[in-house]
């Protein structure tokens, strides 16, 4: 960017030089013709006294004095005087512009290119009152010569420019640059720094990137603090039971008591592995996912009936009600988002409860509801039971089986179908928790 800047810089400046030496030198050529011109004027009026002229041709006027040519010339174009040669030798100047002009206009000029490089002569004529034209004649640097001999000092000047332009762009891109690299440097406390106002919207874009950086990297340092601790209790009972079972002083009763100990720890250890493992691939961003078409009643249904063994050991009565209904998704993660939902409304249920299931069209989509009569969630915890590891009652969630990852999953599942979720609870009453699914046909009541 620094290269760029000093190039352009550069470029502007030198474009700059030559087109004011090109306006100056035209400018400068002309006031310098018009002068010429205006002087030849003054010296013609001046021998138009015929006095003066026969005295200029008896006496033979040095013009070499002056460098001024003079030429009288009759009416026909015939030369009768000439102050650098011999007029008898001279050819017929009727047809020189000067001289027809004159002729027709009474004075008149032109100029032309000499025969010396680099020079043009300037003529001036006018009639005198006998009828003969006076023409006076200087030679003088053509505009190329003269723009030739300021040659070498405009490279000089160019030169010398770009020296300065170098040093003023090394500067002037070091303090624009400034502000940006001063937030590259200080990415962790942007507020404190005074930018650009055009740079605003990055800066803001950087700080929120940066803010989203180090959160994540808290929550995984959480979420892996959380892990270890959670496997910790199952393998500590594990290896103290099978340390009491090594040991050879357990009873045969003991023996069975701690064997179906490590039986159920192992189970949670188990249960907790595969779903970490599960949010971690759900965490995987995988921009094309092989989306199908599926009937969401049916899975609903399926994972349903799976689950009423379940229900019955709870004491709770699992229902369920569906309307055909299509969705793009995925088979697996739709069956573990009813599952983990159900599962909870069954384990979060009292004696006698009720859950009901049921899957149907609104407005265009596709809703899923999990509906219990089970202990609910009070109010200032239902916005935090979607984070990993948070549970309302920790032993319960414990002794039932759970992970306190169940609903993170189905958080995660939520947002990779797009889909919307809503969450209805009281504490003591019930637990409502629906899911929006975006689909097509949906609404229609039939597939
Ligand atoms: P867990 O494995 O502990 O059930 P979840 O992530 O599935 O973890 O749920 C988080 C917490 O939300 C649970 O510990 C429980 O306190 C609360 N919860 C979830 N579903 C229900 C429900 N249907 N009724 C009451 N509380 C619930």
């Amino acid at each position: 960017m620094k290269k760029k800047i000093n190039f352009q810089l550069m470029l502007i400046a030198i474009i700059a030089i030559f087109s004011t030496m090109i306006l100056v030198s035209v400018i400068c050529y002309n006031l310098f013709r018009k002068q010429i011109l205006e002087d030849l004027k003054t010296y013609a009026h001046l021998l138009e006294d015929t006095e003066a002229l026969s005295d200029l041709i008896e006496k033979k006027y040095d013009s070499r004095m002056d460098k001024v040519r003079i030429t009288v010339v009759d009416r026909n174009g015939d030369v009768l005087y000439e102050s650098d040669a011999d007029a008898e030798k001279m050819d017929n100047h009727a047809n020189r512009p000067e001289i027809i002009r004159t002729l027709a206009e009474g004075e008149g000029q032109a100029i032309r290119r000499s025969s010396t490089m680099g020079k043009s002569t300037f003529y001036y004529a006018i009639m005198t009152e006998d009828g003969n034209i006076i023409r006076v004649a200087k030679e003088a640097d053509s505009i190329w010569s003269i723009f030739a001999g300021a040659l070498p000092a405009i490279i000089a000047f160019i030169v010398l420019i770009i020296l300065l332009c170098t040093v003023i762009a090394h500067v002037l891109t070091k303090i624009l640059l400034e502000p940006i690299e001063k937030v590259a440097k200080n990415v962790d406390r942007l507020e404190e720094l005074e930018t650009y106002e055009e740079l605003a919207p990055f800066v803001a874009k950087i700080k929120k990137q940066h803010e989203d950086i180090l959160k994540n990297a808290g929550m995984r340092q959480e979420f892996t603090a959380n892990v270890s601790h959670e496997l910790k209790t199952p393998l500590t009972s594990i290896s103290g039971y099978s340390e009491l079972i090594e040991s050879g002083m357990a009873s045969d009763e003991d023996i069975m008591r701690f064997a179906r100990k490590i039986h159920h720890n192992s189970n949670r250890l188990l249960t907790l592995i595969n779903d970490v493992i599960r949010l971690s691939e759900l965490d995987v961003v995988d921009r094309d996912e092989p989306f199908e078409v599926l009937n969401l009643s049916e899975i609903a249904e399926t994972c349903v009936n799976m689950l009423q063994i379940n229900a019955e050991n709870h004491g709770v009565t699992l229902e369920f009600r569906g309307i055909a209904c299509t969705v793009h998704s995925e088979k697996q993660m739709l069956e573990e988002l009813v599952y983990n939902l159900c599962d909870n409304a069954i384990r979060y249920n009292n004696k006698g409860g009720k859950v009901t299931v049921s899957v149907a069209p609104a407005d265009g989509k596709a809703v899923l509801t999990v509906e219990d009569t089970g202990i609910g969630i009070p109010k200032e915890h239902q916005e935090r039971i979607f984070e990993r590891f948070y549970r309302v009652d920790k032993s319960r969630s414990k002794s039932t089986g759970g992970t306190g990852l169940g609903l993170a999953i189905v958080k995660h599942i939520v947002a990779k179908n797009q889909a919307e979720m809503k969450l209805e609870s009281e504490a003591g009453k019930g637990t409502k928790i629906s899911v929006f699914f975006k689909g097509e046909d949906n609404g229609k009541g039939d597939l």
